[in-house]
């Protein structure tokens, strides 16, 4: 591949630290990216500032410069874009593409998650409702680099998805994919607790006439009492001494073979090996991987 031609990226949300997972994810998109050379960008998801933990914004960065991260370019915030956030949505609503929804949490107990489409042709003001997108009765699927093809049919198994929540924010599958296509990404490489979310990116992207980029979803890491290192997991910081160590284990997370003696070295040379020695079809093809088998 023509490594001028990649962009990839690492989109951190602050509603925790970073954990060993995200250290995952955030190593497999850095050596994805630079062992082609290519570019790799930082991206802050603050899109949800009630959920967000103080000082976690800072800490993350610290941990990624610690670990021995460099990222391309300005980092952006999300939080700085919601006027673009906001054109899309008042597009899509005069599109008849979405529409304003006042169902309360309780109306949509007993649909399983899945919205019933109740405000569909209901014509509510879009003040203090959320907005949902409609959704085609189509099957999306596509090939992960890792995963191998995954299927979802849009209408069955997701409904009309939230856009924009009723207190106003955001929602995070409408930021991603305009974002990712604002900042020029060619390569997603993220944990696999997305891979249910990329279908509707994918129809975003088709919707708004965006290239679609390439998907590799990692294996979420599990932890001994069965917690899964997703977005949602609270953890403490990276611990600042282990960076290499922690490196290491990540690699063997990712199927790489490093020496031993490399959990000796700078964090630096960690990911200068990982860079020269990368080769994604190690990857494990597995949703999940327990820490403990790492050790
Ligand atoms: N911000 C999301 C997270 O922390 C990741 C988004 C993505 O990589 O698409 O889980
Ligand atoms: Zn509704």
């Amino acid at each position: 591949m023509n490594g001028s031609s990649y962009i990839g990226r690492f989109a951190p949300t602050p509603s925790g630290y970073l954990h060993f997972g995200s250290l995952v994810a955030a190593l497999a998109s850095y050596l994805d990216a630079r062992s082609v050379g290519g570019q790799w960008l930082l991206r802050m998801e603050d899109l949800d500032p009630p959920r967000e933990v103080p000082g976690a914004q800072d800490a993350i960065l610290r941990s990624l410069e610690t670990y021995g991260f460099e990222w391309d370019g300005q980092l952006i915030r999300q939080s700085e874009r919601h006027s673009e956030y906001a054109a899309l949505i008042q597009r899509l609503l005069s599109q008849g593409l979405a529409y304003a929804c006042t169902c309360s949490r309780k109306q949509l107990e007993g649909s399983g998650g899945i919205y019933p489409g109740t405000c569909r042709n209901l014509c509510h003001p879009d003040q203090n409702a959320a907005i949902r997108l409609r959704v085609p009765e189509l099957e999306y699927r596509f090939v992960d680099r890792v995963q191998g093809e995954f299927r979802q049919h849009l209408g069955r198994e997701v409904g009309d998805f939230v856009i924009r929540r009723r207190d106003g924010l955001f929602a995070y599958q409408l930021a991603v994919v305009l974002d990712d296509a604002w900042q020029g990404v060619t390569d997603i490489v993220r944990g696999a607790d997305l891979l249910d979310s990329t279908p509707r990116q994918l129809y975003l992207q088709e919707l708004l006439g965006l290239p679609q980029p390439r998907y590799l979803h990692v294996p979420l890491i599990i932890q001994p009492d069965g917690h899964k290192l997703g977005k949602s997991y609270r953890s403490p910081p990276l611990p600042a001494d282990q960076a290499a160590p922690l490196l290491n284990r990540a690699l063997r997370a990712l199927g790489q073979q490093p020496p031993a003696d490399l959990s000796q070295s700078r964090p630096q040379e960690v990911l200068a090996w990982g860079i020269a020695h990368w080769d994604a079809t190690r990857i494990p093809r597995s949703r999940t991987l327990a820490e403990a088998q790492l050790r």
